[in-house]
């Protein structure tokens, strides 16, 4: 009788928890839903201050603006932690044309790859060989590439429905690609834009010369994917016509800039630290609404809701906004030595890095009890249309905390137009809907709730 009793008790317990933790992530979606103030900074960041390439101006104004507003939410501690960053400046506009004939030219768009070296003052112009990916090299040989300009032209495979999975498998011909081509004596490389759909944006992204020599390296720059059809099929012409690209970018001395950090004390375990996060640096094309301001705009909300909802947490909960993502992961690593430095438990921590989008799910990189534990509330984001709980994987700058004792995660947003504006001139506000934009924060805020009252699994 007694034992009925518990086992009783021990279920209604558990019920009301549930209840509880429904009532609770129902007051965050409504306060994201009907007083969010993510999108009015995403305004501020990308109308008032743009596209912010680490070490620019425009990034420094990042730093002081969400300092600014961290300042202003009555947290615990608001803070700036230094790191230094490369700092690599695409100087005046890109030009290019596909020359067919002697004087018979057509521009088309590209840019420059970020780290990439300049073009000689008055441009290169040189034939083209066109490779299907890095593995191309090695089809062609030296002989035929010695001397030209190699054309990356490996497009996104369109039949992966999410698209970062085809991002990944093409990627490394935008970052290899010119360490990989001056091994056959290529003098630049024109690479097609990451990009699902035909349209005229090029779309840049960091690169690497890995071990090439300082006077050995050559230019690399993108080109729109319409350019690249038009190369294409150019070439299949005529193979013989030469390709003409200029551009002047060049990389100055490491810079000083800053993580913003800002967090919330934990009431029962404060030593217990749970991470939220975004990028603030972007590229400089567009204003980097998507990437990743919407995920610093939702992971500065995510500390706000808990506060407007009056939740009071046990554990700590930090939001860092990392510097340098894109070309260099210097706030990632920063921020993980300091936190090993200072002996601080770090048990989960969560990035926004996939697009300001409507929220599918999360991912999450653990062991498989933590990830029993969090397939445990798959039915309290149902009503909120999240289904998909990953194992595995999470974003760049939270993986430089991996351990044991750390569960990493990843917010899923739907990744189909993502690739429409990644790196590009068209990664604006304009694409960024108000309503997606909350409906991902709130998925994060309530995901940390969670982690917040259940903790890591030993
Ligand atoms: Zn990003």
């Amino acid at each position: 009788m007694r034992y009925l009793l518990l086992v009783f008790l021990l279920i209604a317990t558990q019920i009301e928890a549930q209840n509880d933790d429904q009532k609770q992530i129902n007051e965050i979606y409504k306060t994201a839903l009907t007083n969010g103030k993510g999108y009015a900074w995403l305004n501020y960041l990308s109308n008032q201050i743009g596209g912010r390439l680490s070490g620019s101006l425009q990034a420094q104004k990042a730093v002081d603006y969400t300092k600014k507003i961290l300042d202003s939410m009555g947290l615990d501690r608001v803070w700036l932690q230094p790191v230094k960053v490369p700092k690599w400046v695409r100087g005046t506009p890109e030009f290019a044309y596909i020359e067919s004939d002697p004087g018979l030219t057509n521009n088309v768009p590209i840019c420059a790859l970020g780290g990439s070296v300049a073009t000689p003052l008055g441009g290169i112009k040189a034939g083209v060989v066109e490779v299907q990916g890095i593995e191309g090299l090695k089809v062609l040989g030296k002989e035929k590439i010695q001397g030209k300009i190699v054309f990356f032209n490996k497009a996104m495979d369109p039949t992966n429905i999410n698209a970062f999975v085809s991002y990944s498998s093409s990627v490394d011909q935008r970052y290899a690609g010119a360490a990989e081509a001056v091994k056959y004596g290529a003098v630049g490389i024109i690479v097609r834009s990451l990009n699902l759909r035909l349209d005229d944006f090029p779309h840049t992204g960091a690169m690497s010369y890995g071990d090439t020599p300082v006077e050995s390296r050559i230019p690399a720059a993108a080109i729109s994917t319409n350019g690249a059809e038009l190369l294409s099929a150019t070439l299949k012409l005529n193979p013989e016509i030469n390709f003409f690209f200029r551009q002047n970018c060049k990389i100055l001395p490491d810079a000083d800039s800053y993580n913003v950090i800002g967090e919330i004390k934990g009431s029962t375990y404060p030593n217990e630290i749970l991470v939220v996060g975004g990028h603030l640096d972007s590229w400089d094309l567009g204003d980097g609404s998507h990437d990743d301001g919407a995920g610093c705009v939702q992971s500065m909300e995510v500390l706000r809701l808990l506060k407007a909802t009056g939740y009071r947490p046990k554990r700590t909960i930090r939001v860092v906004l990392f510097m340098n993502e894109e070309n260099g992961l210097r706030g990632g690593t920063t921020y993980a030595e300091q936190a090993s430095k200072n002996n601080e438990k770090h048990i989960f921590a969560l990035e926004s890095d996939s697009g300001g989008f409507t929220p599918r799910g999360f991912s999450f990189d653990c062991n498989e009890t933590n990830f029993e534990q969090v397939e445990g509330w798959k039915s309290l984001f149902e009503p909120y249309l999240l289904h998909l709980f990953v194992k595995g994987g999470s974003e760049a700058d939270i993986g430089p905390l991996k351990n044991d004792n750390i569960v990493l995660a990843g917010l899923i947003p739907d990744s189909q137009r993502y690739f429409d504006h990644h790196h590009s001139a068209n990664d604006t506000f304009a694409h960024v809907n108000k309503r997606e934009l909350e409906l991902g924060a709130a998925s994060m805020a309530s995901l940390i709730y969670l982690f917040d009252q259940y903790g890591f699994k030993e």
